[in-house]
């Protein structure tokens, strides 16, 4: 009887033991997840205050008139990419380029426009607000937001520092909507066109230049 009672005793002991383990490795688990989100809070917190920031383009505002050449005023609901598109007219200017599209309300030749132009001095001109479908890309305009770059000659290559405020542009719209440069497409990637021609032509460039609009996020 004493060995029973003795054996219960333990058991009795053992249970009180083991609730209490239960007990501490809960509190020690908590704990334990409480350490981790604090630090991943604190991590983010960091992270965010070092992040790059993309430093924002100077334009030159001058919006065409609304019209059904150049300007539908159409509304742009999503943005899930940028299209560069070349303007096919060496040396032409940016501002040469954007009285062409304001233009087309009178000559009605064709449709087409661009939310920006590049000059050849690097200046941007912004045609068309980004809540605001342009006429560039085709199947893709209801999506997207589209610049056009010039060049001083017949190959399309894009000078220095238009290719410098281009990559700007480009990397300060995709920080803007959330976009990696794998967003970032050429007009020929939607319909085959050749444009932009130097891109379009040379691969290894295209891929340079999607390289450092990536660098600049
Ligand atoms: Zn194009």
């Amino acid at each position: 009887m004493a060995a029973k009672h003795k054996k219960l005793k333990l058991t009795k002991k053992t249970k009180k033991e083991i609730q209490k383990i239960v007990f501490q490795s809960t509190v020690c688990f908590f704990a334990v997840i409480g350490v981790i989100t604090t630090f991943v809070f604190i991590f983010k917190g960091v992270s965010a205050l070092f992040a790059k920031k993309v430093t924002e383009p100077e334009v030159t505002q001058d919006f065409l008139t609304v019209n059904s050449y150049s300007r539908p005023g159409i509304a742009l609901n999503q943005v899930n990419g940028i299209v560069i598109h070349y303007t096919a007219n060496p040396g032409s200017s940016a501002k040469a380029n954007r009285d062409y599209f304001e233009n087309l309300k009178t000559t009605h030749t064709t449709k087409a426009s661009s939310h920006y132009v590049v000059g050849l001095e690097g200046e941007i001109i912004w045609l068309i607000p980004l809540e605001e479908i342009s006429y560039a890309s085709n199947s893709r305009n209801t999506d997207t937001i589209a610049i056009e770059v010039c060049h001083p000659d017949e190959t399309g290559k894009f000078n220095d520092v238009t290719y410098d405020k281009l990559v700007n542009l480009v990397a300060w719209l995709c920080q803007k909507y959330g976009l990696s440069s794998d967003s970032v497409i050429r007009h020929y990637d939607i319909t085959g066109k050749n444009c932009p021609k130097y891109f379009v032509e040379h691969e290894d460039a295209w891929k340079e230049f999607l390289e450092d609009v990536q660098d600049r996020l």
